[in-house]
């Protein structure tokens, strides 16, 4: 209207660049989201925290967080005590993937248990099995005519341990 004919077409391409830079932008983002992709790194570090807090927990790795739309899965190792019970570290696992859930972006989680950290010790190789300790243990109390109540086996890279457990009304011999 001014007589400079020329900027009608370059506000038009103005306003046509931005557009499609928001449009490129949106359709990376729900690409992005339809796709599988982690939480970041904030947002992650506060699920660490979670986790690191749970008593009982003595340290976290490999922990995976997967989108899904908004919310995440999350998958983790914690690190326990390697002489507590099964029922311990359940507890423990338990407890910590409970507050991994009061996060509101945390849809589900998968925690596994470790006696040792398996990145930096890799899980014993050939052990014995129960049976055998069983069969062995057996044997050689019972050449003195004992039994026993208990064994508990420690599979760990530091070495192979067994408690053996005795009844209580053994005399002291
Ligand atoms: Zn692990």
């Amino acid at each position: 209207m001014a007589g400079w004919r020329v900027l009608d077409p370059i506000a038009a391409a103005i306003v046509g660049f931005m557009v499609a830079r928001m449009g490129r932008t949106f359709g990376w983002d729900a690409l992005q989201d339809l796709s599988d992709r982690a939480l970041d790194l904030a947002e992650t570090d506060k699920l660490r925290v979670l986790l690191t807090s749970t008593p009982g927990v003595r340290d976290v790795h490999e922990l995976r967080t997967r989108k899904m739309g908004d919310l995440a899965i999350v998958d983790a190792h914690i690190l326990v005590d390697p002489l507590i019970s099964v029922s311990e570290g359940h507890y423990i696992a338990e407890s910590a993937r409970a507050r991994l859930l009061r996060n509101t972006r945390v849809f589900d989680a998968l925690i596994h248990v470790d006696p040792e950290n398996d990145q930096i010790n890799p899980p014993p190789g050939r052990m014995p099995t129960r049976s055998a300790v069983d069969d062995a243990v057996s044997a050689l109390l019972g050449a003195h005519g004992l039994t026993y109540n208990a064994l508990n086996l420690h599979y760990l890279s530091s070495g192979f341990d067994i408690d053996v457990t005795l009844p209580a009304d053994l005399s002291d011999d």
